[in-house]
């Protein structure tokens, strides 16, 4: 079906943070499969553990005991701070899993239609119910009637959430990204998520955080809330978790830790033994190589680059970055940057119409930052050179 732009390579092999494509070229990659090859391509730990679990078990379902998603669980409670877990295949199935979560606390507390506040900006999935959640109208033109039970505010904007509170007691929860990924990188005040925490506290509200690009370290910790230091009852991860093998996960915590009864959520797939195995050998090898203090000093890296580069620049708006999270905005529309990246064997993303998006894997070496950072800021200067375009 026609519903992907693709740019015109085939790539046919991966090592590390290049790939080469069937004609035998080799690209450097800074978009790491949308932020989820976190270790790169065919790091030998997660090969390995893919081959050998291949050998013993690969699927039994979920009516059965799985000693290795039991482990995970207990692996990323442990990292997170929350109390349970449930796995599915990728991130629009973990955040309806938090969806249902919230309207099962909903109901459980009287609210006939419990509605969830989501935010402009917002990027859930491709899902109904995730569609509906999210904020860009192009993703969600031509899908009505969308699902019903959700209430929309401005992202970084507490009062407006604040607001809406007297009016509407059917609300339930609040679903935000700590940072926004397909929303071009926008990083909200540093008190955002304490502030939202406490006015979900006021109000018994679910505070649903998605941390399906922001997790499993891309920001520089394990999660993107913790350099808040406050604490969601919902978190949704998926990307990262595998570093390429599908993967994604709904943990629970305080009055929603079990509030999923037998028969009220379930997956085919979801959490099976080779899953989680790479799962688990993806968190191992993250703390093995002390990889979350290496993404910082990418992050010092990238920072340093392109302020010497791009920053004050006439047509950039913004440089913000945060971990191995990375957005560049432009003044103008820029798509066609990712295909003239492409010409210089440099991959790269553009969200959000102007803003270049830049996801590499945390094994970077600093030579690979800087060819990075020389490439883009080639492309950027020389794109706003050109006449602009029609917006
Ligand atoms: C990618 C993404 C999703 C959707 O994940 P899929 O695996 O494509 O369903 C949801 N939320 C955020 C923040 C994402 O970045």
């Amino acid at each position: 079906m026609p519903n992907y732009a693709r740019l015109p390579v085939t790539f046919v092999k991966g090592e590390g943070a290049w790939l080469w494509d069937d004609q035998g070229i080799r690209y450097l990659d800074a978009v790491g499969g949308i932020a989820v090859c976190c270790l790169g391509h065919t790091h030998h730990a997660i090969t390995s553990a893919i081959c050998d679990q291949a050998k013993h078990l690969i699927h039994t379902s979920n009516l059965y005991q799985i000693s290795l998603q039991q482990e995970l669980a207990e692996k990323l409670v442990q990292l997170s701070g929350m109390e349970t877990a449930f796995f599915c295949n990728s991130g629009a199935e973990a955040n309806e899993a938090a969806i249902k979560i919230a309207r099962l606390y909903g109901h459980s507390r009287g609210v006939a239609e419990p509605t969830i506040v989501v935010t402009e900006g917002a990027f859930h999935g491709r899902t109904l119910a995730t569609l509906t959640a999210t904020g860009n109208p192009k993703i969600r033109d031509g899908f009505e009637p969308l699902v019903p039970g959700f209430l929309r505010v401005p992202y970084n904007n507490v009062t407006a959430i604040a607001d809406l509170a007297e009016q509407h007691p059917e609300i339930v929860a609040v679903l935000v990204e700590p940072i926004t990924g397909e929303g071009g990188v926008v990083i909200p005040n540093h008190d955002y998520l304490i502030k939202l925490r406490s006015l979900c506290d006021r109000h018994n509200w679910l505070l649903m955080l998605d941390e399906i690009q922001t997790g499993m370290g891309r920001t520089g910790k394990w999660f993107a809330y913790q350099h808040a230091g406050t604490h969601p009852e919902v978190l949704t991860l998926a990307k990262g978790l595998g570093n390429g093998l599908p993967i994604g996960a709904c943990l629970a915590r305080g009055k929603v830790a079990d509030i999923f009864k037998p028969g009220k959520h379930g997956s085919t797939f979801g959490g099976n033994p080779l899953a989680c195995r790479v799962a688990l050998t993806v968190i191992k090898t993250i703390e093995s190589d002390d990889l979350l203090p290496r993404v910082l000093e990418l992050e010092q890296r990238f920072v340093q680059g392109f302020s010497k580069t791009l920053a004050g620049l006439k047509g950039v708006v913004a440089i913000r970055i945060k971990g191995l999270m990375i957005g560049i905005e432009l003044d103008r529309s820029c798509g066609q940057l990712a295909s003239k990246a492409l010409q210089k064997q440099l991959l790269i993303n553009v969200t959000a119409e102007r803003v270049i998006r830049l996801l590499p894997p945390f094994i970077l070496s600093d030579a690979q930052a800087d060819s990075i950072i020389a490439i883009v800021s080639h492309l950027v200067k020389e794109y706003l050179s050109l006449p602009a375009p029609h917006q």
